[in-house]
């Protein structure tokens, strides 16, 4: 089955059952600082659960693109490693406005799944809350238990903590228990591996999350306490690229048709070969999924600047360039052909890739001859620094200098250095990196309209090189 197909069966079924399809709201809401990017299908219709506004239908479909590099949902670091995460992703959804609930959402999604899409019932396993003996002291869901056990047998029903089973959208706001449908994509071979009873492997790649369906009916205060919502809703997410891996019967959501031809476009251009060789196929995946993040992105109106959401878009192309100029040895823009590709998979189900193609295709290129410009001359400056270099630590301040004045990636530093056999001093870097953001941090309180900025969070830690370099501030909002 084809992903577009994938995709209007999902769309179609929910219609059947008197929900409204609607088209995907932009990823950047204007109206909505809260969020730098809609992260999940539930963001655009916040209002309808917390009884702000009114919903056109009590029940709704769509599929929602969503980013996941930013603040509470941050998947940037496992994009290109992992074959499951995305930075952009589809979030296919059915919501109830206080209307049906625990029942049909549960019966919908297993006769989607079973009957309209035939996946085997043996590969599907569901998870419930467990309850929690905290203050909230929450019982477990046994309505959902009881709802399951006409479906699947109970070896299958795992029950999950308030960590997996239990969503909230922050620290206040609706809320409620949840119950995620996982698949066991391993083949005989990888399941004999793992020996025992256990039913599932959860760290394993080929064991995933595909769908939660969230019972929204709880609201979490401000002082931090429960109250039960006037009414019950329904909310689901479903990854689409992992469905279509399941339904396409392949092992990563690379190799379904929503990538199969960028990774083909990108082979012909770079004359590289995907499934050969493990940086290689990093590389690939990595400039694959960057490329419609920015697109799409773009498409909606933010383009890559130096603040804010447009500054997050401008490092993930620039991760894509580096990816590509490191791994696959392309020293001239050629991201910004893919679009092209991207365009023809992806335009009828999103006709602003198609209305906005030009100006993504020229805002990419662009972005790749200047950072190309800079990568080429920051190899010149550490090629120096290199030589100057007694011993084998390149200091933090140096690496820091490159950073900063000339815009040169940290993590490309120390790749360079490592294959020169040098080390970089990273304390003596983060050290830098740490007086600059002193230097540069605003302690005035700042204030637009009717929203006032709490808190300005920014990553601390070090994880990496890679997602130092990825810090950004994330500014928090509430309406006074
Ligand atoms: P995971 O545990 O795999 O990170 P999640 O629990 O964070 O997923 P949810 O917030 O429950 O995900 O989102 C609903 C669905 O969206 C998931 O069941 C999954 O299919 C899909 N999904 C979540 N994150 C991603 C991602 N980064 N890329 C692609 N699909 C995703
Ligand atoms: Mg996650
Ligand atoms: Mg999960
Ligand atoms: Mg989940």
């Amino acid at each position: 089955m084809k992903s577009q197909d994938i995709r209007s069966k999902f769309l179609n079924f929910f219609k059947e059952k008197q929900h409204l399809i609607v088209p995907s709201a932009p990823m950047v809401l204007k109206d909505d600082p809260t969020l730098m990017f809609v992260n999940a299908g539930m963001a655009p219709f916040k209002e309808y659960f917390l009884g702000n506004a009114e919903p056109k239908s009590n029940r709704i479909t769509d599929s929602q693109k969503c980013l996941r590099v930013s603040g509470k949902h941050n998947d940037l670091e496992e994009v290109g490693y992992d074959t499951y995460h995305h930075t952009l992703f589809e979030m296919l959804g059915n919501w109830s406005f206080g209307d049906y609930f625990r029942k049909e959402a549960i019966a919908w999604a297993w006769e989607l799944l079973t009957e309209v899409y035939g996946i085997d019932k043996d590969i599907l396993y569901v998870t419930v809350f467990e309850g929690s003996d905290d203050a909230d002291n929450l019982d477990m869901d046994t309505d959902a238990y009881d709802l399951w056990k006409q479906f699947i047998s109970e070896d299958r029903i795992l029950k999950g903590n308030k960590k997996d089973n239990f969503w909230e959208m922050g620290d206040q706001g609706p809320c409620g228990p949840c119950s995620e449908i996982h698949v066991d994509i391993r083949s005989a071979e990888e399941k004999a591996k793992v020996d025992g009873k256990s039913l599932v492997n959860m760290d394993h790649p080929q064991v995933v999350e595909i769908w939660n369906l969230v019972f929204m009916q709880y609201n979490r205060r401000a002082n931090g306490t429960l109250e039960a919502l006037p009414h019950k809703h329904i909310d689901t997410g479903m990854g689409f690229e992992r469905l279509c891996m399941v339904l396409q019967g392949v092992q990563s959501n690379y190799d379904t048709d929503v990538f199969t031809p960028i990774i083909r476009e990108i082979e012909t251009i770079t004359d590289k070969k995907y499934g050969k060789e493990d940086k290689t196929d990093i590389a690939i995946r990595v400039i694959s999924d960057h490329v419609r993040a920015v697109a799409f992105s773009i498409a909606d109106g933010q383009l890559p600047s130096n603040t804010g959401a447009g500054y997050v878009i401008r490092r993930i192309l620039r991760r894509a360039i580096r990816y590509g100029f490191t791994f696959l040895d392309k020293k001239e823009p050629f991201i910004y052909r893919l679009v092209e590709v991207l365009r023809n998979k992806m335009g009828d189900a999103f006709p602003e890739l198609k209305a906005q193609q030009t100006l993504i295709e020229n805002v990419i290129k662009e972005e790749e001859a200047s950072f190309l410009r800079t990568l080429d001359q920051g190899l010149i400056l550490l090629q120096k620094v290199v030589e100057e270099t007694k011993g084998d630590t390149v200091s933090g301040e140096k690496a820091f200098e490159l950073y900063d004045t000339y815009g040169f990636p940290i993590d490309l530093t120390a790749l360079i250095l490592s294959e020169k056999n040098l080390k970089l001093d990273e304390k003596g870097f983060k050290a830098q990196l740490e007086k600059q953001k002193n230097r540069s941090r605003s302690a005035s309180e700042t204030s637009t309209e009717d929203w006032t900025v709490l808190v300005e969070d920014e990553v601390e830690e070090f994880i990496g090189y890679d997602a130092l370099e990825a810090n950004v501030k994330i500014t928090r909002y509430r309406k006074v």
